[in-house]
């Protein structure tokens, strides 16, 4: 059976989505995540884009065991320097070049004719080829780009030693048929002694990333790129858990396997969109809330009677269902170090002991810890360690008529306590007032999101906010997590604050 690789960009394209940002620590995370997911190849950053950039691309190539791991660059030596900087510690490493190849964008953003596209093609993976043994080109906007002339890039790159061609659709603009056609002309006419891989990049701007994804491999594309939930730039990358899925629950129909590990699926898509800050919706497929539940009586009788009626995955399978030893108020510290390896974290002894404490604390509160639970409990300790300022306390009077009023204190980097107090017409927008005057700032609170993480009485509240700056128009976001709505409001919002503060 052919084998698929799985190309994860959740933290390059998928890190774009406006809002998204990574700290290194939160990378290496996720990273670790997705090799034990079975991910292939972790596009891990654009070293040339910041110094950021570089030392988690840096970071995950020296913890990777097994993955590929890649890096972007432009068709510049700069770039590739930097990346083989990045890179040259890793087991397996690749480099990701690219440059457009679509009228459009060589007219008006590269200013370049065809033919210096194709010098600098010629010239730029022949130079990645002399640093990396494997160097992958991308036609940026290749669904928008002219036949002839995409064969004449992708011969170039080729003939100057690529090995792996990724064909994106960088705009979102193609469909399945058209997508797949694309590959099909590609694989049919392109001249190589080598074994050539061809690559799929979709958006889903028209909704058909997957689609078009699952379209390439039937016209023999040996690898997919995408996202974990499917985040990216604009409407998102593929999402990979869906072509994963459709390999595998369709495998009569694709005739295709791949590495993934379907039930750490689940576990996943919760740390990424844990850490991006953006929820996965109700009804997405495979990972949304909604994704298992049959409302209607037909279908509850079906499934009742035997669950194939109407049930095409199982939770199981993708581990939705295993919350297998919810910890208690009784639990140990041994119990919860293990809990703690089995979710897959690994901890310093301080982090552990600090983690103690909180999960102590939230277990006084609430009968079960589940995993989900433990898991937003131990984000919210990473995020808040890497915050400059921290929130220290809130003190709301509330009256139910009129105004509210807020005290709101945070320690800040240099270890210094602020306060501030304010009034709101609600109790919220009095804290976020009194936030406000502490930052000195007046960002636009363009979302504000509150979830309960499990269900019952004594669950946890989650709060997400989204920040506008005003003047830059820039997106920040913050989670919070506390058993209390109002105290969850604040540190959201002042994550989010600690954001917009170090852009300043
Ligand atoms: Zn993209």
């Amino acid at each position: 059976m052919r084998k698929i690789q799985f190309f994860d960009t959740t933290l390059r394209d998928g890190e774009q989505t406006p809002g998204v940002n990574f700290n290194t620590k939160e990378k290496i995370q996720i990273a670790m995540q997705l090799e034990k997911w079975g991910i292939d190849v972790i596009e891990a950053g654009f070293p040339i884009a910041s110094q950021g950039d570089f030392e988690a691309v840096k970071a995950i190539a020296e913890s990777a065991k097994r993955m590929t791991v890649v890096g972007l660059a432009r068709c510049q030596k700069k770039d590739i320097d930097r990346a083989y900087e990045a890179l040259k510690n890793a087991v397996d490493p690749q480099i990701h070049t690219f440059l457009a190849t679509s009228n459009v964008h060589m007219e008006y953003k590269l200013k370049m004719t065809k033919e210096e596209v194709i010098a600098s093609i010629k010239e730029h993976v022949g130079y990645a080829r002399t640093l990396f043994e494997k160097v992958q080109f991308s036609p940026e906007d290749a669904s928008r780009t002219d036949r002839d002339f995409l064969l004449e890039a992708v011969q170039t790159a080729i003939d100057a030693g690529a090995t792996i061609i990724n064909v994106p659709d960088t705009v979102g603009y193609s469909n399945p048929t058209e997508y797949g056609g694309i590959f099909k002309y590609l694989i049919e006419n392109i001249k190589s002694d080598q074994e050539i891989t061809f690559s799929s990049h979709c958006h889903d701007d028209l909704g058909m990333a997957t689609a078009n994804a699952l379209a390439a491999i039937e016209n023999g594309a040996n690898r997919v790129e995408g996202a974990v939930n499917g985040i990216g730039e604009r409407a998102g990358n593929t999402a990979l858990e869906e072509v994963a899925l459709a390999l595998h629950i369709r495998k009569d129909f694709y005739g295709c396997e791949s590495n993934i590990v379907l039930n750490e699926t689940k576990r996943t898509s919760d740390l990424v969109s844990r850490l991006s800050g953006i929820p996965v919706p109700r009804n997405k497929a495979i990972i949304g809330d909604n994704a298992y539940a049959h409302e209607s009586g037909i279908h509850q009788d079906g499934v009742l009677k035997n669950p194939e009626t109407y049930e095409i995955i199982t939770p199981t399978l993708v581990g939705v269902s295993q919350n297998s030893l919810p910890l208690g108020k009784l639990s140990g510290r041994h119990a919860f170090v293990e809990k703690l390896k089995e979710l897959g974290y690994q901890l310093s002894e301080e982090e552990t002991k600090a983690a103690f404490i909180r999960f102590k604390d939230l277990a006084d509160k609430k009968k079960q810890i589940t995993d989900q639970d433990l898991i937003a409990l131990l984000t919210d300790q990473s995020r808040e360690e890497s915050e400059t300022c921290k929130l220290a306390n809130v003190q709301v009077q509330y009256s139910s008529g009129g105004y509210q009023g807020a005290i709101v204190s945070i320690i800040d980097a240099e270890g210094t306590t602020k306060v501030a107090s304010k009034i709101g017409s609600g109790s919220i927008q009095a804290i976020y007032n009194a936030i406000d005057e502490l930052f000195q700032h007046d960002p636009q609170l363009a979302e504000y999101e509150i979830q309960a993480i499990t269900g019952g009485e004594d669950a946890q509240a989650e709060v997400r906010v989204t920040l506008n700056d005003r003047e830059t128009k820039q997106v920040f976001r913050g989670i919070g997590i506390d058993f209390d709505v109002l105290q969850a409001s604040a540190k959201a919002y002042i994550q989010a604050s600690n954001q917009m503060k170090e852009q300043e």
